[in-house]
C-alpha cells in the first residue's frame, strides 16, 4: 500500500476522494451522517459542552461564578500546579466523554483534526512559536495494544496548525502505570511517581523553553503536574498544558 502511494503522490488523495464520495461524512462524535467532513450532527453539537469563562486562571476549571479576571479555584489557591496554566475545549460529558472515547478506544483517528482545531482555539495565546508541543506519553506496551497514542496524534496536528515544534518523544513512560481509574489524587500521584522522564537525546532541545503537553483528557491533573514537574527539572522554562476535554464533576465517569 505505502509503495503506490509513494510512487504516485496523488494517488492517495485520489482513493480519499473515492472514499468520500462512497462514504457520506460522519458525525466525529456518534457516526451518523452529516454535511460535511469534520462536523458534529444537531443533538452531538447539542451536547457538546464547550469550555468557556469564568473558569480559573490557573488549571482552566470551570467556576460557577464569575468572580472577575485572576479568579483561582480553590484547589489552585491551596496549592498552585508546577504547570503555569492549563485549559481544556469540551467538559468531559456528553459528547466530549464520546469524542475521546471514539478516539481512545473506536480507533476513530479521522477526529483528530476537528479536536486540535478545538483545543487551539481554546489555547489562545497559551501556545507561542518557538514553544515545543509535547503530548503524554503512552508505555510502549499499552501503545502496542492500542496501535497509536492519541495525544501524540493530537500534538503533531496541533504543531501542523499552529506552525510549532512537536517533541513526539520528549517525554517517555519508563515503566507501565496501573490504570488510573477510581484511584485518588493521592494515589494517582503515588502511582505515577518516576514512570516518566525525559528522553535523553532530548534534553537539550527544552533547555530555557516553553513546552505546551498534550493529552485527551485532563481528571484530576496528576499526570499533568507529574509531566511537568519532568520537564521543569529537566530545565523548562514553562510548562502549559491543552487537553481535548476536562472532568468537571468527578462522578462523571473517569476513564
Ligand atoms: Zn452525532
Ligand atoms: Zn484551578
Amino acid at each position: 500500500m505505502g509503495g503506490i502511494f509513494s510512487k504516485y503522490p496523488g494517488f492517495g488523495k485520489v482513493v480519499r476522494r473515492a472514499i468520500d464520495i462512497v462514504l457520506p461524512p460522519r458525525c466525529l462524535s456518534c457516526g451518523e451522517p452529516v454535511a460535511t467532513v469534520g462536523q458534529l450532527c444537531g443533538p452531538c453539537w447539542t451536547g457538546a459542552e464547550f469550555i468557556s469563562e469564568p473558569y480559573c486562571r490557573c488549571c482552566g476549571l470551570p467556576l460557577d461564578y464569575d468572580v472577575g479576571p485572576g479568579a483561582v479555584c480553590g484547589e489552585c489557591a491551596r496549592r498552585a500546579p508546577a504547570f503555569h496554566q492549563a485549559r481544556s475545549a469540551l467538559r468531559y460529558e456528553g459528547t466530549g466523554r464520546s469524542l475521546v472515547l471514539a478516539l481512545k478506544h473506536g480507533d476513530r483517528t479521522e477526529t483528530v483534526p476537528a479536536l486540535a482545531a478545538w483545543m487551539v482555539r481554546t489555547a489562545g495565546d497559551l501556545i507561542e512559536k518557538g514553544d515545543l508541543v509535547v503530548p503524554v506519553p503512552l508505555h510502549r506496551r499499552r501503545l502496542f495494544d492500542r496501535r497509536f497514542n492519541q495525544s501524540a496524534l493530537l500534538a503533531a496536528e496541533i504543531g501542523k496548525l499552529t506552525g510549532t515544534e512537536v517533541g513526539a518523544r520528549t517525554l517517555v513512560r519508563r515503566r507501565p502505570t496501573p490504570p488510573q481509574k477510581g484511584l485518588s489524587r493521592q494515589a494517582r500521584f503515588r502511582n505515577l511517581q518516576g514512570a516518566i522522564s525525559v528522553r535523553d537525546s532530548d534534553r537539550a532541545r527544552i533547555v530555557d523553553r516553553r513546552a505546551v503537553l498534550v493529552d485527551d483528557v485532563m481528571t484530576t491533573g496528576a499526570t499533568a503536574e507529574n509531566c511537568a514537574r519532568t520537564l521543569l527539572r529537566a530545565g523548562c522554562r514553562e510548562v502549559n498544558v491543552l487537553t481535548v476535554t476536562r472532568v468537571v464533576r468527578q462522578d462523571a465517569g473517569v476513564i
